[in-house]
């Protein structure tokens, strides 16, 4: 079968032919319908992105059909009531599935946490292999091309809605940083959150102007094309009760810093590097910084209903797999406004 890989930091991704996977054990092959181009493989291509096991068949954000089942999947298969050709999309984080943190569901936190397209060979091919159905969630009528992006573009913004919802109440300040395809994701989700959702007040800062149209399609209330923070507070009203930082490289998190408010959050979502100090003046005073990295499978599932319910849009743009070079040349250039999705 047909693959992009990478075999070292730095060098070109490269279009190879692999052996059809066959699954073993509890293992799930998934014909790939799609699998999304996501900002972080750009940082797995440079080398920045911490735990990468290279060589590595990219992709994490995946989406297809099962295809074959190990003598032990098919069990657990039937009982999520799948079947052999079900639409599916793949749960990025694979735990252990015995720890503390598995067993709460939250398989992408697991301290031995595999993920495909980082450590193990992901969505940038033909098929994948999955090593238990319960990282699958079934998509029923959606189409798994369109579906793919969920995987991540669309669970973890909700992830880390859902984290912020102690400060989401009707009339707070919510600052989102970076409105590529998961700011775009987390706008709709955050009007979407119960009781609050349409009381929310939602600046976006952004460096595209044609993402800040989009944004104000979404339903931000203002858009700010960068700026100093006097000007984003300026546009808040007062100091942001939740930061969400799409972006996090150096300046946006220092941003994110300087407008939260005491006992506000931030909550760091791109993976673009970046740090700040952490100290009574470095921060406001009992302000909360947390992390996010992927959603739960339960997450996964709640944003497939959405979606399902017709309560998210987004843009997919298809391309063949064989053009994944040039699919992340175009991100790099921030040439794409939705969610490039590769097609073997
Ligand atoms: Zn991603
Ligand atoms: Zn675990």
């Amino acid at each position: 079968m047909r693959a992009v890989r990478l075999n070292a930091a730095g060098e070109p991704l490269r279009v190879v032919d692999l052996a059809m996977p066959a699954p073993s054990g509890s293992e799930v092959r998934v014909r790939v319908a799609g699998a999304g181009v996501c900002h972080t493989d750009l940082h797995i291509v440079d080398g920045t992105q911490a735990r990468v096991a290279l060589p590595v068949t990219l992709g994490h954000e995946v989406a297809g059909w099962i295809d074959a089942v190990g003598p032990d999947a098919a069990r657990p298969l039937r009982r999520m009531r799948l079947r052999l050709g079900d639409a599916v999309v793949v749960h990025g984080g694979w735990g252990c599935g015995e720890c503390r943190d598995c067993l709460a569901g939250a398989e992408q936190r697991c301290a031995s946490s595999r993920a495909p397209g980082f450590q193990v060979d992901g969505g940038y091919a033909e098929a994948m292999l999955v090593p238990h159905p319960r990282h699958l969630v079934g998509l029923r009528r959606l189409d798994p091309v369109r579906a793919a992006p969920l995987a991540d573009a669309g669970v973890t913004p909700y992830r880390s809605i859902r984290r912020a919802e102690r400060w989401l109440v009707p009339g707070a300040r919510v600052l989102v940083i970076g409105c590529g395809a998961l700011g775009q994701f987390a706008l709709q989700l955050l009007r979407l959150v119960p009781s609050a959702g349409g009381d929310l007040f939602v600046v976006v800062r952004e460096l595209s102007p044609a993402r800040l149209e989009r944004a104000a399609a979404l339903g931000a209330d203002v858009g700010l094309l960068d700026g100093e923070p006097a000007l984003t507070l300026e546009a808040l009203g007062r100091r942001a009760d939740v930061v969400l930082d799409f972006v996090g490289s150096e300046s946006t998190l220092s941003h994110a810093a300087a407008v939260v408010a005491p006992d506000g959050l931030l909550v760091l979502v791109g993976e673009a590097g970046g740090t700040i100090p952490f100290g009574f003046d470095a921060v406001p005073v009992e302000s909360w910084l947390t992390t996010v990295a992927w959603g739960t499978r339960d997450d996964l599932r709640e944003v497939v209903r959405f979606a399902g319910r017709g309560r998210l849009r987004w843009d997919v743009e298809a391309v063949p797999l064989t053009e994944a070079a040039a699919a992340h040349d175009r991100l790099r250039a921030g040439q794409v406004e939705g969610r490039i999705v590769l097609v073997p």
